[in-house]
């Protein structure tokens, strides 16, 4: 069975340990309801809860005062009662088998807007539950609904533009990494950088850089531009150095705070490194912000980052840069990733090794990468 690119994210975010033989698992046999329930939640949000047990694949549709739930794989439960709260945008729910799927179909007492990332998790078990797909929703015009009322064709929708932050690492005093031929990493991830926000802006994303020219930021103050600007998605641009000068190649890294390799743990601690050459300012930032988010938050999140990172390695492989040998995605507590906002922070090559110096000064080599980021952003599913 061919995995969707979602699927194979949940079962990345699971453990790498278990990536190898968790598919055949997972698909011997078809997912099951376990239960499903709706509840209010701050902000007059409705909660609406699907219980498998398995972890879920899904998608989501939004026919008129409907949310409908997809789910691959998967049996209905006839036995199975949902239980509604009063006063939620729910009022019915019910089940049905779709070939090998399973469509939960919500009645809605109002329409809603399409149900944005940051508002859907996924859990695995705990406690008493099985996994958990949890929507959080509230009323609003639907893109189906403006269709219909004013009956406007597709290119008429008023579409959102997705905003992308771009942090070029390092700048000012902290050139970052140096090559033997005296590159020095802040001048070429800068460089990137600006080529990277034309070709976004061009293809129709907002984007802003945390810095345009050759100054220094601390790494808060980065993350902060993110969160300040509500930006959808963050990218923290370097390049590498290793003892080895034969090392080479890209590699991608989200943010955790316990590294996946002894190698990742390394590199935080080095990028990290930037904000101990200024001891004032923004080091309360990221640790508040951390604070602030629910560790649900806090998952979701990290989910969604995964899910970008396994995309973007997956562009670059597809376009022959070289990739440093160890995983697509790699994990390490970054301190400029610390932020509610999902990203990667991209390691573009080597500059240690002698001809990637040469690649990542070159025009060429810096518009292949751009165009890598570019296509990895096109992908990305900024909305399920
Ligand atoms: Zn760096």
């Amino acid at each position: 069975m061919k995995l969707s690119r979602r699927t194979v994210l949940k079962i990345t975010g699971v453990s790498t340990a278990i990536i190898a033989f968790l598919p055949k698992i997972a698909f011997a046999a078809p997912n099951s309801l376990r239960s499903i329930r709706t509840g209010i939640q701050p902000g007059n949000k409705t909660r609406l809860v699907i219980e498998t047990a398995q972890r879920p694949s899904y998608s989501l549709s939004y026919p008129t005062n409907q949310l409908i739930i997809t789910l691959s794989n998967s049996t209905v439960n006839s036995g199975l009662i949902p239980k509604l709260a009063d006063g939620t945008l729910v009022s019915s729910i019910k089940q049905t088998q779709v070939g090998d799927k399973v469509q939960v179909i919500a009645n809605l007492t109002k329409p809603i807007n399409t149900i944005s990332k940051d508002q859907i998790m996924v859990l695995s078990p705990n406690g008493d539950n099985d996994y958990r797909l949890v929507l959080d929703f509230v009323a609003g015009q639907s893109r189906t609904a403006v269709s219909d009322e004013k009956n406007l064709s597709k290119k008429d929708l008023p579409t959102k533009k997705y905003i992308i932050v771009i942090d070029a690492g390092h700048g000012g005093k902290d050139p970052g990494c140096i090559g033997k031929g005296g590159t020095q990493e802040k001048n070429v991830v800068l460089s990137v950088a600006k080529k990277l926000k034309s070709k976004l802006d061009a293809s129709g994303f907002q984007t802003y850089l945390t810095r345009s020219n050759d100054t220094y930021l601390k790494l808060g103050q980065r993350a902060s531009i993110g969160e300040k600007k509500h930006a959808d998605l963050f990218l923290s641009l370097h390049a590498n150095a290793n003892p080895s000068r034969s090392m080479k190649g890209f590699s991608i890294y989200t943010l955790s705070e316990k590294a996946s390799d002894e190698e990742a743990q390394k590199l935080a601690e080095a990028e990290n490194a930037a904000d101990k050459i200024d001891v004032s300012g923004f080091e309360q930032f990221s640790k508040d912000i951390r604070i602030a988010l629910s560790a649900l938050q806090q998952h979701a999140v990290a989910e969604m980052s995964v899910e970008y990172a396994t995309g973007c390695a997956k562009q670059f492989k597809s376009m022959k840069i070289t990739q440093q040998p160890g995983p697509d995605v790699r994990h390490a507590p970054f301190a400029v990733l610390r932020s509610t906002v999902p990203g990667a922070l991209l390691e573009l090559g080597h500059l240690s090794n002698a001809t990637e110096e040469k690649l990542l000064t070159s025009a060429s080599h810096q518009n292949k990468l751009v165009d890598a980021i570019v296509k990895s952003v096109k992908a990305y599913n900024f909305d399920v």
